[in-house]
Protein backbone atom coordinates (compact mmCIF):
# COMPACT_ATOMS: atom_id res chain seq x y z
CA UNK A 1 0.00 0.00 0.00
CA UNK A 2 1.24 3.45 -1.13
CA UNK A 3 0.30 6.54 -0.35
CA UNK A 4 0.08 8.88 -3.82
CA UNK A 5 -1.01 12.29 -4.71
CA UNK A 6 -1.76 12.72 -8.48
CA UNK A 7 -2.59 15.58 -9.75
CA UNK A 8 -4.66 16.81 -13.36
CA UNK A 9 -4.33 19.74 -15.14
CA UNK A 10 -6.81 21.79 -16.87
CA UNK A 11 -6.74 19.91 -20.37
CA UNK A 12 -6.71 16.61 -18.20
CA UNK A 13 -10.35 17.76 -17.00
CA UNK A 14 -11.29 19.63 -19.66
CA UNK A 15 -14.49 17.64 -20.24
CA UNK A 16 -17.20 16.20 -18.36
CA UNK A 17 -16.20 12.67 -20.31
CA UNK A 18 -12.46 13.48 -19.39
CA UNK A 19 -13.41 13.87 -15.51
CA UNK A 20 -14.80 10.75 -15.68
CA UNK A 21 -11.89 9.33 -17.23
CA UNK A 22 -9.69 10.77 -14.36
CA UNK A 23 -12.12 9.47 -11.83
CA UNK A 24 -11.44 5.82 -13.40
CA UNK A 25 -7.12 6.35 -12.91
CA UNK A 26 -8.38 7.06 -9.31
CA UNK A 27 -10.38 4.27 -9.12
CA UNK A 28 -7.52 1.73 -10.27
CA UNK A 29 -5.01 3.15 -7.52
CA UNK A 30 -7.65 3.07 -4.83
CA UNK A 31 -8.93 -0.66 -6.10
CA UNK A 32 -5.07 -1.63 -5.73
CA UNK A 33 -5.08 -0.74 -2.18
CA UNK A 34 -3.27 2.58 -2.17
CA UNK A 35 -4.36 5.93 0.01
CA UNK A 36 -5.31 8.62 -2.78
CA UNK A 37 -5.33 12.29 -2.56
CA UNK A 38 -5.98 14.51 -5.99
CA UNK A 39 -5.56 17.72 -7.00
CA UNK A 40 -6.79 19.35 -9.93
CA UNK A 41 -6.56 22.47 -11.56
CA UNK A 42 -9.79 24.21 -13.18
CA UNK A 43 -11.37 22.95 -16.61
CA UNK A 44 -8.66 24.10 -19.33
CA UNK A 45 -9.21 28.31 -20.33
CA UNK A 46 -11.34 28.58 -17.28
CA UNK A 47 -9.23 30.21 -15.60
CA UNK A 48 -8.11 32.20 -18.58
CA UNK A 49 -11.94 33.50 -18.97
CA UNK A 50 -11.79 34.39 -15.21
CA UNK A 51 -8.55 36.53 -15.10
CA UNK A 52 -10.51 38.41 -18.29
CA UNK A 53 -13.91 38.97 -16.42
CA UNK A 54 -11.53 40.58 -13.68
CA UNK A 55 -10.09 42.90 -16.04
CA UNK A 56 -12.82 43.92 -18.18
CA UNK A 57 -14.02 45.98 -14.87
CA UNK A 58 -10.58 47.17 -13.70
CA UNK A 59 -7.15 46.83 -14.65
CA UNK A 60 -5.99 47.95 -11.42
CA UNK A 61 -8.57 45.90 -9.17
CA UNK A 62 -7.92 44.35 -5.80
CA UNK A 63 -5.96 41.68 -5.61
CA UNK A 64 -8.08 39.98 -2.87
CA UNK A 65 -10.89 40.11 -4.98
CA UNK A 66 -9.21 39.02 -8.06
CA UNK A 67 -8.52 35.55 -6.15
CA UNK A 68 -11.98 35.41 -4.89
CA UNK A 69 -12.55 34.99 -8.35
CA UNK A 70 -10.42 33.09 -10.01
CA UNK A 71 -10.13 30.91 -7.46
CA UNK A 72 -13.51 29.38 -8.60
CA UNK A 73 -12.55 27.37 -11.72
CA UNK A 74 -11.23 25.13 -9.31
CA UNK A 75 -14.05 24.45 -7.19
CA UNK A 76 -16.05 23.54 -10.10
CA UNK A 77 -13.91 20.61 -10.61
CA UNK A 78 -13.08 19.25 -7.58
CA UNK A 79 -16.99 18.79 -6.71
CA UNK A 80 -17.61 17.36 -10.38
CA UNK A 81 -14.96 14.71 -9.68
CA UNK A 82 -15.89 13.86 -6.89
CA UNK A 83 -19.25 13.44 -7.95
CA UNK A 84 -17.92 11.08 -10.40
CA UNK A 85 -15.64 9.16 -8.21
CA UNK A 86 -18.99 8.47 -6.23
CA UNK A 87 -20.57 7.35 -9.21
CA UNK A 88 -18.34 4.65 -9.12
CA UNK A 89 -19.25 3.52 -5.76
CA UNK A 90 -15.89 5.44 -4.38
CA UNK A 91 -16.27 7.30 -1.12
CA UNK A 92 -14.89 10.61 -1.90
CA UNK A 93 -14.90 14.27 -0.57
CA UNK A 94 -14.11 17.57 -2.08
CA UNK A 95 -11.74 20.00 -0.16
CA UNK A 96 -11.40 23.65 -0.94
CA UNK A 97 -7.77 25.82 -0.35
CA UNK A 98 -9.40 27.36 3.00
CA UNK A 99 -11.09 23.65 4.30
CA UNK A 100 -7.65 21.50 4.43
CA UNK A 101 -6.38 24.08 4.88
CA UNK A 102 -3.52 25.21 2.93
CA UNK A 103 -2.32 28.32 4.75
CA UNK A 104 -0.16 30.93 2.52
CA UNK A 105 0.95 34.27 3.01
CA UNK A 106 -1.54 37.28 2.01
CA UNK A 107 0.76 38.06 -1.15
CA UNK A 108 -2.37 37.54 -2.98
CA UNK A 109 -2.43 36.64 -6.70
CA UNK A 110 1.10 35.03 -5.83
CA UNK A 111 0.67 33.89 -2.22
CA UNK A 112 3.45 30.80 -1.19
CA UNK A 113 2.25 28.11 0.82
CA UNK A 114 3.59 27.75 4.21
CA UNK A 115 2.02 24.76 6.21
CA UNK A 116 -0.81 22.43 5.30
CA UNK A 117 -2.35 20.44 8.19
CA UNK A 118 -3.78 17.64 7.10
CA UNK A 119 -4.37 15.43 10.10
CA UNK A 120 -8.39 15.10 8.96
CA UNK A 121 -7.70 13.61 5.37
CA UNK A 122 -4.96 11.53 6.77
CA UNK A 123 -7.55 10.04 9.12
CA UNK A 124 -10.22 9.76 6.63
CA UNK A 125 -7.34 7.97 4.43
CA UNK A 126 -7.98 5.28 6.97
CA UNK A 127 -11.77 5.19 6.19
CA UNK A 128 -10.87 4.54 2.74
CA UNK A 129 -12.24 8.12 1.48
CA UNK A 130 -10.17 10.07 -1.75
CA UNK A 131 -9.42 13.67 -1.17
CA UNK A 132 -10.19 15.60 -3.97
CA UNK A 133 -8.83 19.30 -3.21
CA UNK A 134 -8.96 22.02 -5.34
CA UNK A 135 -4.98 23.32 -6.91
CA UNK A 136 -4.38 26.82 -6.86
CA UNK A 137 -5.69 28.12 -3.92
CA UNK A 138 -5.03 29.00 -0.01
CA UNK A 139 -5.63 30.63 2.34
CA UNK A 140 -4.25 33.90 3.37
CA UNK A 141 -2.58 34.70 6.91
CA UNK A 142 -5.30 37.60 6.74
CA UNK A 143 -7.97 35.02 6.40
CA UNK A 144 -8.89 35.32 3.10
CA UNK A 145 -9.17 33.40 0.09
CA UNK A 146 -5.59 32.93 -2.20
CA UNK A 147 -3.88 31.61 -5.13
CA UNK A 148 -0.81 30.66 -5.96
CA UNK A 149 0.00 32.39 -9.19
CA UNK A 150 -0.93 30.96 -12.74
CA UNK A 151 0.03 27.54 -13.27
CA UNK A 152 -0.06 26.71 -9.22
CA UNK A 153 -1.80 23.53 -9.05
CA UNK A 154 1.39 21.75 -9.63
CA UNK A 155 2.59 23.48 -6.50
CA UNK A 156 0.02 22.89 -4.30
CA UNK A 157 0.23 19.12 -5.65
CA UNK A 158 3.96 18.67 -4.66
CA UNK A 159 2.93 20.93 -1.29
CA UNK A 160 0.60 18.26 -0.13
CA UNK A 161 2.45 15.22 -1.22
CA UNK A 162 5.43 17.00 1.34
CA UNK A 163 2.77 17.41 3.55
CA UNK A 164 1.27 14.13 3.58
CA UNK A 165 4.91 11.84 3.43
CA UNK A 166 3.41 10.87 0.33
CA UNK A 167 5.10 8.16 -1.71
CA UNK A 168 4.76 9.56 -5.04
CA UNK A 169 3.16 12.62 -6.81
CA UNK A 170 1.99 11.98 -10.09
CA UNK A 171 1.76 15.07 -12.25
CA UNK A 172 -0.86 14.34 -14.90
CA UNK A 173 -0.89 16.51 -18.09
CA UNK A 174 -1.42 16.64 -21.65
CA UNK A 175 2.38 15.54 -22.86
CA UNK A 176 2.96 12.06 -22.03
CA UNK A 177 6.48 13.14 -19.94
CA UNK A 178 9.31 15.62 -19.84
CA UNK A 179 11.39 15.64 -23.50
CA UNK A 180 14.91 16.48 -24.60
CA UNK A 181 13.20 19.33 -26.29
CA UNK A 182 10.23 20.62 -27.55
CA UNK A 183 8.83 17.78 -29.97
CA UNK A 184 6.63 20.15 -32.17
CA UNK A 185 10.10 21.80 -32.77
CA UNK A 186 12.71 18.98 -32.61
CA UNK A 187 11.38 16.22 -34.31
CA UNK A 188 13.76 13.94 -32.94
CA UNK A 189 13.25 14.62 -29.56
CA UNK A 190 12.98 11.58 -27.02
CA UNK A 191 10.99 11.21 -23.59
CA UNK A 192 13.20 10.99 -20.92
CA UNK A 193 12.62 8.41 -18.09
CA UNK A 194 14.15 10.40 -15.64
CA UNK A 195 15.90 13.68 -14.81
CA UNK A 196 17.09 15.52 -11.71
CA UNK A 197 15.35 18.21 -9.77
CA UNK A 198 18.52 20.54 -10.58
CA UNK A 199 17.92 19.86 -14.20
CA UNK A 200 14.18 20.28 -14.22
CA UNK A 201 13.96 23.32 -12.45
CA UNK A 202 16.28 24.62 -15.13
CA UNK A 203 14.50 23.24 -17.89
CA UNK A 204 11.16 24.86 -15.93
CA UNK A 205 12.48 28.47 -16.05
CA UNK A 206 14.21 28.74 -18.68
CA UNK A 207 11.06 27.83 -20.95
CA UNK A 208 9.93 24.29 -21.17
CA UNK A 209 6.31 24.39 -19.86
CA UNK A 210 5.43 20.90 -18.31
CA UNK A 211 6.15 21.78 -14.75
CA UNK A 212 5.43 25.12 -12.57
CA UNK A 213 8.96 26.21 -11.55
CA UNK A 214 7.79 26.58 -7.79
CA UNK A 215 6.85 22.97 -7.70
CA UNK A 216 10.04 21.92 -8.79
CA UNK A 217 11.86 24.09 -6.44
CA UNK A 218 9.39 22.34 -3.48
CA UNK A 219 10.05 19.23 -4.62
CA UNK A 220 13.60 19.43 -4.33
CA UNK A 221 13.56 20.94 -0.94
CA UNK A 222 11.03 17.94 0.28
CA UNK A 223 12.72 15.53 -2.05
CA UNK A 224 9.16 14.38 -3.37
CA UNK A 225 9.26 11.79 -5.75
CA UNK A 226 7.69 13.26 -8.84
CA UNK A 227 6.46 11.51 -11.97
CA UNK A 228 4.99 13.87 -15.74
CA UNK A 229 2.53 11.16 -17.32
CA UNK A 230 0.01 11.50 -19.52
CA UNK A 231 -3.84 11.18 -18.20
CA UNK A 232 -4.54 10.19 -21.91
CA UNK A 233 -1.97 7.04 -22.38
CA UNK A 234 -1.61 4.78 -20.07
CA UNK A 235 2.50 4.53 -19.82
CA UNK A 236 4.78 5.07 -17.55
CA UNK A 237 6.35 9.13 -18.02
CA UNK A 238 9.41 10.74 -16.57
CA UNK A 239 10.53 10.45 -13.16
CA UNK A 240 12.34 13.45 -11.35
CA UNK A 241 14.79 12.28 -8.97
CA UNK A 242 17.90 12.81 -6.65
CA UNK A 243 21.04 12.99 -8.80
CA UNK A 244 22.02 9.74 -7.10
CA UNK A 245 19.70 7.61 -8.46
CA UNK A 246 20.97 8.81 -12.35
CA UNK A 247 23.95 6.06 -13.12
CA UNK A 248 25.07 7.98 -15.83
CA UNK A 249 24.71 11.55 -16.27
CA UNK A 250 24.22 13.00 -19.73
CA UNK A 251 26.35 15.96 -20.76
CA UNK A 252 23.24 17.83 -22.24
CA UNK A 253 19.74 16.62 -21.11
CA UNK A 254 17.62 18.51 -22.70
CA UNK A 255 17.43 21.49 -24.55
CA UNK A 256 14.87 24.19 -23.82
CA UNK A 257 13.87 27.78 -25.15
CA UNK A 258 11.73 30.73 -24.13
CA UNK A 259 10.41 33.62 -26.78
CA UNK A 260 9.25 35.36 -24.08
CA UNK A 261 12.34 37.41 -23.66
CA UNK A 262 13.41 41.22 -24.77
CA UNK A 263 16.49 43.03 -24.55
CA UNK A 264 17.45 46.79 -24.13
CA UNK A 265 20.74 48.18 -24.83
CA UNK A 266 21.75 51.50 -23.89
CA UNK A 267 24.19 52.62 -26.39
CA UNK A 268 27.34 54.45 -25.33
CA UNK A 269 26.51 54.74 -21.38
CA UNK A 270 29.12 56.67 -19.76
CA UNK A 271 31.56 54.29 -18.05
CA UNK A 272 31.84 55.32 -14.35
CA UNK A 273 30.61 53.79 -11.44
CA UNK A 274 26.92 54.04 -10.05
CA UNK A 275 25.41 53.68 -13.68
CA UNK A 276 24.58 49.64 -13.28
CA UNK A 277 23.54 50.23 -10.07
CA UNK A 278 21.37 53.02 -10.79
CA UNK A 279 19.71 51.25 -13.62
CA UNK A 280 19.10 48.02 -12.27
CA UNK A 281 18.04 49.63 -9.27
CA UNK A 282 15.61 51.58 -10.94
CA UNK A 283 14.08 48.49 -12.52
CA UNK A 284 13.86 46.34 -9.35
CA UNK A 285 11.72 49.15 -7.80
CA UNK A 286 9.23 49.30 -10.77
CA UNK A 287 9.35 45.27 -10.32
CA UNK A 288 11.01 44.29 -14.03
CA UNK A 289 13.04 41.26 -13.34
CA UNK A 290 16.22 41.22 -15.24
CA UNK A 291 17.87 38.57 -16.94
CA UNK A 292 20.74 38.23 -18.86
CA UNK A 293 23.30 41.51 -18.59
CA UNK A 294 26.51 42.35 -20.85
CA UNK A 295 28.59 45.49 -20.28
CA UNK A 296 31.87 45.95 -22.36
CA UNK A 297 34.69 47.73 -21.45
CA UNK A 298 35.18 51.48 -22.82
CA UNK A 299 37.30 51.49 -25.45
CA UNK A 300 38.00 55.47 -24.59
CA UNK A 301 37.36 54.65 -21.07
CA UNK A 302 33.99 57.31 -21.38
CA UNK A 303 31.58 55.41 -22.79
CA UNK A 304 29.83 51.92 -23.34
CA UNK A 305 26.91 49.77 -24.49
CA UNK A 306 24.86 48.15 -21.70
CA UNK A 307 22.63 45.59 -22.46
CA UNK A 308 20.43 43.23 -20.68
CA UNK A 309 17.31 41.28 -21.19
CA UNK A 310 13.75 41.37 -19.17
CA UNK A 311 10.62 39.67 -19.81
CA UNK A 312 8.84 40.19 -22.96
CA UNK A 313 5.66 41.61 -21.35
CA UNK A 314 7.95 44.13 -19.25
CA UNK A 315 9.50 45.75 -21.83
CA UNK A 316 6.87 48.83 -21.73
CA UNK A 317 6.81 48.92 -18.31
CA UNK A 318 11.08 49.12 -18.53
CA UNK A 319 11.20 51.51 -21.48
CA UNK A 320 8.86 54.00 -19.50
CA UNK A 321 11.57 53.99 -16.39
CA UNK A 322 14.58 54.26 -18.54
CA UNK A 323 13.21 57.06 -20.07
CA UNK A 324 12.80 59.07 -17.12
CA UNK A 325 16.59 58.18 -16.03
CA UNK A 326 17.84 59.68 -19.38
CA UNK A 327 19.32 62.32 -18.17
CA UNK A 328 21.32 61.01 -15.64
CA UNK A 329 22.32 58.12 -17.75
CA UNK A 330 23.10 60.61 -20.52
CA UNK A 331 23.80 58.10 -23.34
CA UNK A 332 23.06 58.16 -27.24
CA UNK A 333 20.37 55.76 -27.30
CA UNK A 334 17.71 53.47 -25.69
CA UNK A 335 17.29 50.25 -28.26
CA UNK A 336 14.72 48.02 -27.64
CA UNK A 337 14.64 44.66 -29.16
CA UNK A 338 11.29 42.16 -28.58
CA UNK A 339 12.37 39.61 -31.30
CA UNK A 340 14.60 37.65 -29.47
CA UNK A 341 15.08 34.27 -28.04
CA UNK A 342 16.55 32.23 -25.19
CA UNK A 343 17.97 29.12 -26.27
CA UNK A 344 19.55 27.31 -23.70
CA UNK A 345 21.59 23.75 -23.18
CA UNK A 346 21.02 22.15 -19.46
CA UNK A 347 22.59 19.05 -18.07
CA UNK A 348 24.25 17.90 -15.11
CA UNK A 349 27.44 16.44 -16.67
CA UNK A 350 28.38 19.91 -17.59
CA UNK A 351 29.93 20.13 -14.38
CA UNK A 352 32.82 17.70 -15.14
CA UNK A 353 33.05 18.02 -18.50
CA UNK A 354 34.75 20.75 -20.08
CA UNK A 355 34.27 22.67 -23.52
CA UNK A 356 30.20 22.26 -23.64
CA UNK A 357 29.68 26.06 -24.12
CA UNK A 358 32.70 25.87 -26.60
CA UNK A 359 30.56 23.30 -28.73
CA UNK A 360 27.37 25.01 -28.53
CA UNK A 361 29.07 28.21 -29.68
CA UNK A 362 30.57 26.28 -32.63
CA UNK A 363 27.08 24.53 -33.65
CA UNK A 364 25.43 27.84 -34.01
CA UNK A 365 28.31 29.62 -35.97
CA UNK A 366 28.68 26.87 -38.27
CA UNK A 367 24.77 27.51 -39.02
CA UNK A 368 25.54 31.14 -39.07
CA UNK A 369 23.77 32.25 -36.50
CA UNK A 370 24.60 35.08 -34.30
CA UNK A 371 24.94 34.84 -30.48
CA UNK A 372 23.86 38.30 -29.15
CA UNK A 373 24.29 37.48 -25.25
CA UNK A 374 25.80 34.55 -22.87
CA UNK A 375 24.48 33.01 -19.79
CA UNK A 376 25.73 30.23 -17.73
CA UNK A 377 25.18 28.45 -14.48
CA UNK A 378 26.94 25.02 -13.10
CA UNK A 379 24.49 23.34 -15.35
CA UNK A 380 23.18 25.07 -17.85
CA UNK A 381 23.97 27.87 -20.74
CA UNK A 382 21.85 30.10 -22.45
CA UNK A 383 22.32 32.32 -25.46
CA UNK A 384 20.34 35.09 -26.80
CA UNK A 385 19.38 35.11 -30.39
CA UNK A 386 17.36 36.36 -33.34
CA UNK A 387 14.03 34.87 -32.93
CA UNK A 388 13.78 33.45 -36.05
CA UNK A 389 16.54 31.35 -35.36
CA UNK A 390 14.71 29.68 -32.57
CA UNK A 391 13.87 26.20 -35.05
CA UNK A 392 16.87 25.92 -36.26
CA UNK A 393 18.95 26.85 -33.34
CA UNK A 394 16.91 24.08 -30.80
CA UNK A 395 17.63 21.40 -33.49
CA UNK A 396 21.16 22.25 -34.14
CA UNK A 397 22.16 21.66 -30.84
CA UNK A 398 19.71 18.75 -30.20
CA UNK A 399 21.63 16.84 -32.76
CA UNK A 400 25.07 18.81 -31.74
CA UNK A 401 25.36 17.35 -28.30
CA UNK A 402 23.52 13.77 -29.20
CA UNK A 403 20.00 13.90 -28.00
CA UNK A 404 18.23 12.73 -31.38
CA UNK A 405 16.71 9.85 -31.40
CA UNK A 406 17.41 6.61 -33.25
N1 LIG B 1 -6.09 26.98 -12.99
C1 LIG B 1 -4.87 27.66 -12.65
C2 LIG B 1 -4.26 28.29 -13.88
O1 LIG B 1 -4.70 28.11 -14.98
C3 LIG B 1 -3.90 26.80 -11.94
C4 LIG B 1 -3.35 25.66 -12.75
O2 LIG B 1 -3.94 25.22 -13.72
O3 LIG B 1 -2.29 25.15 -12.39
O4 LIG B 1 -3.30 28.99 -13.75
MG1 LIG C 1 -0.20 23.49 -15.65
Amino acid sequence: MARLVMKFGGTSVGSIERIRNVALKVKREVDAGHEVAVVVSAMSGETNRLVDLVSSISSMHDAREYDVVVSTGEQVTVGLLSIALQELGISARSWLGWQVPVRTNAIHGAARIEDIPCDEIIRRFAEGQVAVCAGFQGIGSDNRITTLGRGGSDTSAVALAAALKADQCDIYTDVDGVYTADPRIATKAAKLDKITYEEMLELASLGAKVLQTRSVEMAMKYRVKLQVLSSFEDLPGTFVVDEDDIVEHQVVSGVTYTRDEAKVTLQQVADKPGIAATVFGALADAHVNVDMIVQNVSENGHATDLTFTIGHKELPQAMKVLEKLRDKLDCKAIVPDPDVVKVSIVGMGMRSHAGVAQKMFSALAEKGINIQVISTSEIKVSVLLAEEYTELAVRTLHTAFGLDAA
